[in-house]
């Protein structure tokens, strides 16, 4: 008898459906299971009369790794797919009055810094070519290969990179590092702000973190032009033309295991069989809920988690012209902030505010004359807080920080309103903790402490996800599930 080789996979969050994905092109038979009645998970979307917003991810970098699925495919991704690049990534606004604009063009973005602060343009390349220099040393051995097989150790490229390690930085915080580097206080914050996009804080996380400017900059920042959220709908309808069953509403409540190998699933009150499981579930919540009675790696589990996220989502009857596709309002005192956030683990009440507005590239997500803000601010991960007296402050905060710096009163303009807080990101993906990108990057030791891609218990039994080596953030998402089913052979035959 021919027996088909199958996979379950538990999650249809980005990297749950990349390891789909892949693993159909393996020839395995691929079935997921997901909880929510759509795809996506952080990666989805919202529309509220006649405003359309991007739920989570705003900012697309590395669009190559989904471009690679739909290539791996036999597909053109351009018929499935289409993105931009930034010609400017950001726009940025200090209390003082300055606003800068971030250009993608790095000799714009230092002509810019230049004129505006007391930076020197020189100053500014050179903090370029250094966060360059990190990415080269260690992109291809602490993003794409597994940190928990010794093969990759002895890879020429690791090679390469160990005569690399004093470049790496380690016993420096990125703050340490910028002070030294800028004179002027509002480039630091500038390049400090780089720690958030895994959920960290300057003030801790090392100086190799340095290396995220790199990827907006000298790689590009995107915009696919029909949103994020057409990151996950043309992935879900490849893994549909690839064969892939999805299983929506269906949450997964155990994983099945005989003699350390992993034999199937449970949802529904019902068993599935399948030759292997990967879970796209937060990593603490797979062994807490699923695998209940397996002894679970308490030391990975007990990372300290990233922050997580408060967010407004406000349909404006009014157009704002001085804002982009992104634009950052910046806390006047940035320790203080990330102090609250992550030591505190409350909100500062002068919070860094985030307003990404698609409508600016896509008009088509706002009634005429509107714009759709997704407003967000940087908040700790969820430690039974009382959230709702903290959206109350944070809503007037917020608001009273744009109306001033905007010279516009901007509650009036509200027309749509919903909120997404840790509690209900918790809710909806099963994030430990309501976190954005599993654990945070606060320590040098911390790409070393994420759960690997496989279990090494449970035969089996592979992970992805922002919670798993190498991190949050979709192209680390990707990247994850690359890993995990590198894994895993073809099917012959
Ligand atoms: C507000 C916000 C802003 C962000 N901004 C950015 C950004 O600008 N750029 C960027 O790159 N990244 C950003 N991120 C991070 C990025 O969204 C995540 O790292 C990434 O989407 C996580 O993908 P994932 O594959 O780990 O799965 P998740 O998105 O966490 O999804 C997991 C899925 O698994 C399902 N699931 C879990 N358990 C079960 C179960 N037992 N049974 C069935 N289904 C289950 C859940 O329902 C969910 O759909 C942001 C995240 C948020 C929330």
């Amino acid at each position: 008898m021919n027996h088909k080789r199958t996979a379950g996979i538990i999650g249809a969050g980005i990297a749950g459906m990349a390891a789909a994905i892949r693993l159909a092109n393996k020839g395995y038979q691929v079935e997921i299971f997901e909880a929510n009645q759509y795809a996506g998970g952080k990666l989805s979307e919202i529309e509220k009369d006649g405003y359309r917003f991007d739920a989570g991810p705003s900012l697309f970098t590395l669009p190559e790794l989904v471009e690679e699925l739909f290539l791996l495919s036999g597909e053109k991704p351009e018929d499935h797919f289409q993105y931009i690049r930034l010609p400017v990534t950001c726009h940025y606004f200090y209390e003082d009055g300055t606003v800068l604009k971030a250009f993608a063009d790095h000799y714009e973005l230092a002509q810019e810094i230049a004129s505006k602060t007391t930076e020197k343009k020189e100053t500014v390349l050179k903090a370029l070519q250094r966060s360059a220099a990190l990415y080269e040393s260690l992109s291809d051995l602490f993003m794409k290969k597994s940190l928990h097989r010794w093969q990759t150790y002895l890879h020429p490229k690791a090679l390469k990179a160990y005569q690399h390690l004093h470049r790496l930085d380690f016993f420096r915080t990125m703050h340490q590092a910028n002070r030294q580097l800028f004179q002027d206080r509002r480039v630091v914050q500038l390049f400090d702000r780089y720690a958030t996009y895994n959920g960290s804080d300057p003030y801790q996380t090392p100086a190799t973190m340095n290396i995220i400017p790199h990827l907006e900059y000298n790689r590009g920042a995107f915009f696919p032009t029909e949103g994020m959220y057409a990151i996950t709908k043309s992935l879900q309808q490849l893994a549909q033309r690839l064969g892939v069953v999805f299983h929506f509403q269906t949450k997964v409540d155990k994983i099945i295991y005989e003699r350390g190998r992993v034999k199937g699933l449970r949802a529904h009150g019902e068993t599935q069989m399948f030759d292997l499981i990967v879970s796209n579930m937060d990593v603490v919540n797979t062994y807490n809920k699923l695998l209940p009675d397996f002894p679970p790696p308490e030391k990975l589990l007990q990372q300290p988690k990233s922050s997580s996220a408060l967010i407004f989502y406000w349909g404006i009857k009014n157009k704002f012209p001085q804002l982009d596709l992104h634009n950052i309002f910046f806390s006047k005192n940035y320790f203080a902030e990330f102090n609250h956030i992550f030591r505190q683990k409350d909100v500062f009440e002068d919070s860094t505010v985030y307003l990404n507005i698609t409508s600016k590239y896509k008009p088509d997500d706002a009634p005429a004359n509107s714009e759709n803000w997704f407003t967000m601010i940087n908040v700790p991960n969820n430690t039974g807080q009382d959230w709702d007296y903290i959206i109350t402050c944070a809503r007037e905060n917020i608001l009273s920080k744009l109306s001033r710096i905007l010279k516009q009163e901007i509650a009036s303009l509200i027309e749509v309103e919903e909120i997404l807080d840790p509690r209900l990101i918790e809710q909806k993906t099963f994030s430990s903790l309501g976190a954005l990108y599993g654990n945070s990057s606060n320590n040098k030791y911390a790409a070393f402490l994420r759960h690997a891609n496989f279990s090494r218990k449970l035969k089996n039994l592979y992970f992805c996800g922002g919670s798993v080596h190498p991190g949050g953030g979709i192209p680390l998402c990707l990247l994850s599930a690359k890993i995990a089913t590198d894994q895993i052979p073809a099917v012959m035959g």
